[in-house]
């Protein structure tokens, strides 16, 4: 059968929907009452005496309080890793930092089921995700960068690499737990002492961590971590004895970190938002392209920085390419994210539910056509169908903003050129895709394209080794392989 013919035979999934429930155990989950300030070693009342509540967002269901820092708080945690810095951590001999962090790594994967299911319940990803994708992947963060500890001479020849001091580090909700290991695992490799705060929503999984931390024995200190919501976070950036801020998160924060600091000596890494494009030539394999279009957009609920939210398709082959990606969004299941068998989980909180349904009714408004999948949703927590649009223009608003959810924008291209330019033409550049069986094209797109990850013939792949970040709106500085060292030292 001839290549083309093959393209044009319409893919019936048969629907998966009618499998037996397959939960996950909640019981190896121990999750306390109450969650208080990991600092200097301990875990301490906040002054504040305030907590807020963090919730299972596919239920809406209390899951425990967790302490909210003050200013005198930030401070708190602030001494201690500066006194941890001075007194031990920057004397103490690489191959030793290395042990303790081959330590949190190993310790990581003991945990590794009950921080999944914590993942799952704080954040509502599904559970196959984070047993599978954000434990692994945070503790080979802790391996990787526990092996370059005593090798920054190597990594840096002749340059005498020397950490920066106290790190203060600012995560968002989408990958709770990774994200602390992305911040925390360069930092201490490095010889740097950290403060992190994660998102208000999902604290659970780094306060978890911050037990391996004790279990590890991590001279006190060295790691601190306080909840809070953003006027933590803040207290944080302006505190005068940091001297770096590594952020994950908004455009919107990273632009208002960026003016704070500015004038400090403080150094900066800034990890924002993405609107990146997913670009299919007609010689692309369409079947794998379709399974990287719906893994790049519908992985993790699309709250992911890199997420392939627009789609740009060969005219040639977009009726089909339209059809299979219908077809194939019709076989995902959306629901309780404990079951194994939910591709699609609950969005992280009713707030970015809310930011979501808007975007949806911008698309209608702007003259798109939306589609949405056939499938009952849970009537309690915050679920989104799948969605995509069509008929959508360059200048849309949702082709243009980043929305964070399951829902993409379709447009088409003629030539290479057509597709380089649409691709480029948003305020971001985090990441891009490109499918097609050419080399030389793949090679002429890549230089191309404004992006500071490109993925050929797949997508939403990580590996600890590979350098991530971004150009433009989507912020500076790399995170991850032997540049995510250099954001953490004076060379
Ligand atoms: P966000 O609102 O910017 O929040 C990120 C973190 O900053 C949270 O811990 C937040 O605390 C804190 N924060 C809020 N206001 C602050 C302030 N004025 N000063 C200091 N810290 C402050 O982002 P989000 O909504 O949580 O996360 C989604 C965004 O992150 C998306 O735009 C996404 O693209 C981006 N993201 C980027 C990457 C990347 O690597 N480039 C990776 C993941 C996510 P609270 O949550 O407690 O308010
Ligand atoms: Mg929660």
């Amino acid at each position: 059968m001839s290549a083309t013919k093959k393209n044009t035979l319409k893919l019936k999934f048969d629907s998966s929907r009618n499998l037996a429930p397959a939960p996950e155990s909640k019981s190896v989950a121990k999750i306390a009452d109450r969650y208080d300030l990991f600092i200097n070693g301990k875990f301490e009342k906040p002054s504040s005496k305030k907590y807020f509540d963090t919730i299972n967002p596919a239920t809406e269901e209390k899951l425990s309080v967790v302490a909210e820092a003050n200013a005198a708080d930030v401070n708190n945690a602030v001494a201690a890793a500066r006194t941890a810095y001075e007194k031990q951590w920057k004397k103490t001999a690489p191959k030793e930092r290395a042990k303790y962090i081959y330590r949190i790594a190993r310790l990581i994967q003991e945990h590794a089921r009950e921080l999944a299911v914590i993942e799952t319940l704080d954040g509502g990803k599904p559970i196959r995700e984070s047993r599978d994708f954000d434990v692994p992947t945070a503790a080979n963060h802790f391996f990787y960068y526990a092996g370059w500890a005593d090798k920054l001479d190597y990594a840096f020849p002749n340059r005498n690499p020397q950490p920066l001091g106290v790190a203060g580090q600012i995560i968002p909700w989408n990958f709770p737990l990774l994200m602390a290991a992305w911040k925390i695992a360069p930092a201490l490799a490095t010889g740097n002492t950290v403060v992190l705060k994660p998102a208000e929503t999902t604290s659970l999984t780094a306060l978890k961590l911050a037990e391996i931390i004790q279990e590890a024995d991590l001279p006190p200190g060295v790691v601190n971590i306080i909840t809070g919501a953003g006027t933590t976070g803040a207290a944080l950036v302006n505190h005068p004895d940091i001297n770096k801020i590594a952020f994950t998160g908004s455009t919107e924060v990273g632009k208002m970190i960026q003016k704070a600091i500015a004038g400090t000596n403080k150094k900066a890494t800034l990890e924002l938002g993405g609107k990146a494009a997913n670009i299919i030539f007609e010689d692309a394999p369409l079947d794998q392209a379709v399974e990287g279009i719906i893994n790049g957009i519908f992985f993790n609920q699309g709250h992911v920085c890199c997420a392939g939210s627009r789609l740009l398709v060969q005219e040639s082959v977009y009726k089909i390419v339209l059809q299979k990606l219908k077809d194939r969004m019709e076989t995902l299941i959306v629901g309780d994210p404990m079951d194994k068998n939910t591709d699609i989980g609950a969005i992280n909180s009713k707030q970015q539910l809310d930011v979501i349904n808007k975007y949806l009714k911008i698309g209608q408004q702007e003259g798109a056509e939306m589609f949405q999948i056939n499938c009952n949703i849970p009537k309690k927590g915050f679920f989104c169908r799948p969605t995509i649009f069509t008929n959508v223009a360059q200048s849309n608003r949702i082709a243009q903003e980043e929305i964070f959810g399951p829902v993409l924008a379709i447009q088409t291209f003629r030539t290479e050129d057509e597709a380089i330019e649409k691709a480029n033409n948003t305020p971001f550049g985090l990441s891009a895709g490109v499918w097609t069986n050419k080399g030389s094209k793949m090679f002429n797109m890549t230089s191309k394209l404004k992006a500071g990850v490109i993925w050929a013939n797949t997508y939403n792949k990580f590996d600890p080794v590979s350098p991530f970040g971004g150009y433009k709106e989507s912020g500076f500085g790399r995170e991850g392989g032997l540049h995510g060292l250099g954001a953490y030292l004076k060379v």
